[in-house]
């Protein structure tokens, strides 16, 4: 920890003055954020700002009421440039659940830009050797459970991100895929109005606005529609 806490969860208990040690210069000091009463936190999520990671964070949040959530966002700088609306969103979603009085987690927040290197891996595998990093910090040692929100575990990248994130903490992890047996629909079905309307799910917008275009622009607005669909026969069936 670098000492910055963000206003959101159960950050106020953390306290940043209690450890500091001085940097090389042997002039300037660095704090470092520690519990005040030690309260460990048993499970990481990484939310992305979309509807399935917000999905699985609030439902999680409701269901264990008595344990706390490792919550951390990456603002992943890459050519698609959708991380201001990513980050914009996780502000929104956070701020909404400590609004629903879900503050039983702690908020970790980081940078990964490309810069003028070529993408050449998924994002899932820079999410799962930062999920490393992060784990590895004695503070979040307790943190043996991984939610991960993706419909299918089996495949390639999965496989892939799991192995670096291994490698990297140096310990076993729990890997829970949340929505291994649900489908976006059902997703979008059982997610609260408000928390939907706040996500952001486009991969490349235009001049801030969601493009329409894109495979999960796509996805989002079928199983959307659909959902409405549904939802409007059933009414007329029951009249
Ligand atoms: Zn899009």
């Amino acid at each position: 920890m670098n000492g910055i806490v963000y206003p959101y969860g159960s950050s106020h208990l953390i306290d940043t003055q209690n450890d500091t040690i001085y940097l090389p210069n042997k002039i300037e000091k660095a704090n470092f954020a520690r519990l005040k009463d030690e309260i460990p936190a048993t499970t990481l999520l990484q939310l992305s700002g979309g509807i399935d990671s917000a999905y699985v964070l609030w439902k999680w949040l409701k269901e264990n009421p008595d344990k706390y959530c490792l919550v951390h966002h990456i603002v992943l700088i890459n050519r698609e440039k959708r991380h201001e609306k990513e980050l914009e969103a996780c502000d929104k979603i956070l701020r909404w659940l400590d609004s629903q009085g879900l503050n039983n987690y702690f908020y970790i927040q980081n940078t990964f830009d490309y810069g003028n290197m070529t993408e050449v891996i998924w994002d899932v595998e820079i999410c799962g050797f930062l999920a490393g990093v992060l784990l590895r910090a004695d503070r979040w040692k307790n943190v043996d459970n991984i939610l991960l929100t993706q419909y299918d575990r089996n495949t390639e990248r999965e496989m892939s991100r799991r192995q670096i994130l291994r490698t990297t903490a140096r310990r076993n992890i729990n890997f829970i895929y949340k929505l291994d047996t649900m489908t976006k629909q059902q997703v979008i079905e059982d997610m609260p109005k408000e928390l939907f309307n706040i996500c952001w799910y486009c991969r490349t917008p235009i001049n801030g606005r969601k493009c329409g275009n894109c495979m999960t622009c796509k996805t989002v607005e079928r199983a959307n529609k659909k959902s409405i669909d549904d939802a409007y026969k059933n009414f007329l069936s029951g009249l």
